[in-house]
Order: C-alpha cells, then sequence, then structure tokens
C-alpha cells in the first residue's frame, strides 16, 4: 500500500510538473503548428498597443524639437512646468462653444461646457473631455500637496486640479491658457454636445 501511494503522489507531482512547464511557453509545439490558435498568440500584443491609456498614442519629441515648436512662452508652461501669471490667458474669457486642445499635441482636453467663471484668474474646468486625455500625478513642489495635470498624448504639463469646484463632479481643474488652443465648434454635433454640458452646468449652482 505505502509502495502504491508513493507511486502515485511521484506520478501526480510529475503531472503537475508537465502542466507547469508546459505553461511557461506561449503555446505548445502541437497548437502553434496546427496554426489554429491566432488569437492565443496575438492577444499579449493587441494589449500591449493600448499602452494602459485609454488606446492614446503617445508623441515622444526631444527636447529641441519642443523648443523649435513652441513659443517661449508654451514651452515654459508645457515642459518646464511653468505657470502663467494670472489673468493674462487669452483663453481666460473665452466663451464660445467648442473644444479647448493641447497647444503642442492637439488633444481634445476640455468642453467648454465644463468651463466655468472661478475667479482664480485661469481657464477652469469641471472635467476633462474624457478621463484618459489627461495624466493626474501627485506634485510635492513648493511645499504643497497637489495634484499636476498633464497631456496623455505629450506629457505636456497643462496645470493642476482642486477639489473645490462646482458640481456635478467637484473639481476644479485649473489650466494655464498657453497651454491651450481653442477650437469653436463646427458640427452640429459637438455644439449638441456642448450645449448638453452647459445644461448641466446651469443646473449647478455655485
Ligand atoms: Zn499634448
Amino acid at each position: 500500500m505505502n509502495h502504491q501511494t508513493e507511486s502515485a503522489v511521484r506520478s501526480g507531482a510529475i503531472a503537475v510538473w508537465v502542466i507547469l512547464a508546459a505553461g511557461c511557453g506561449a503555446v505548445p509545439e502541437g497548437e502553434a503548428a496546427r496554426g489554429g490558435q491566432p488569437a492565443a498568440a496575438a492577444s499579449p500584443a493587441a494589449a500591449g498597443s493600448k499602452g494602459g491609456s485609454g488606446g492614446i498614442v503617445k508623441i515622444v519629441k526631444s527636447d529641441s524639437e519642443w523648443r523649435r515648436e513652441l513659443t517661449p512662452a508654451q514651452y515654459h508652461v508645457l515642459r518646464e512646468k511653468g505657470t502663467e501669471f494670472a489673468f493674462t490667458g487669452a483663453l481666460l474669457q473665452e466663451k464660445r462653444a467648442g473644444v479647448f486642445r493641447c497647444a503642442a499635441c492637439d488633444l481634445e482636453l476640455f468642453a467648454s461646457g465644463a468651463k466655468f467663471e472661478s475667479g482664480t484668474g485661469w481657464p477652469s474646468f469641471y472635467e476633462p473631455i474624457a478621463a484618459p486625455n489627461v495624466t493626474e500625478i501627485a506634485d510635492d513642489s513648493y511645499g504643497m500637496r497637489r495634484i499636476e495635470v498633464n497631456c496623455s498624448r505629450c506629457g505636456g504639463h497643462l496645470g493642476h486640479v482642486f477639489d473645490d469646484g462646482p458640481r456635478p463632479t467637484g473639481l476644479r481643474y485649473c489650466i494655464n491658457s498657453v497651454s491651450l488652443k481653442f477650437d469653436p465648434a463646427k458640427t452640429a454635433k459637438t455644439v449638441a454636445k456642448t450645449a448638453e454640458k452647459a445644461a448641466v452646468k446651469a443646473d449647478s449652482t455655485h
């Protein structure tokens, strides 16, 4: 009995070992030869192409390229994390319907319907146009704990987000005007979308 039990345990252990060894390879040779399982090989590549940032393909440029493409003021804010002087931004008073894009890479960042008058002197929004389009990072500079907001595509610095904004989110994205460019609404669809957001905004008294 002892002998039988021992050999049963041994063969069981060998079976487990074989399964583990097979699991280390991507596709067992037999299946790869059949060629009938392309999904198994393709899925890791497909997951990798997303990059974990909502399908946004990152733009990487050298420092000298950014210096060439951006104005000195844009470069200072977007690439050196600078802050423009309050009440100086060209888009602070922008009240038309449309979309605010990244000044460096053109990615859509904020809709006009989410813009509100914060009184701070910087364009303020209660939400980004899509969560994956901005990246939020803890910023402990100047002895303060703030949340830095960057463009998810080019990594450009946009501003900071605070939790003292109006409804519906309670957030205040405090964004440098120089980091943005305004794209007035052209299509009826965009107008409808921004009007809908404006209605939400009007509903929230602040
Ligand atoms: Zn960008």
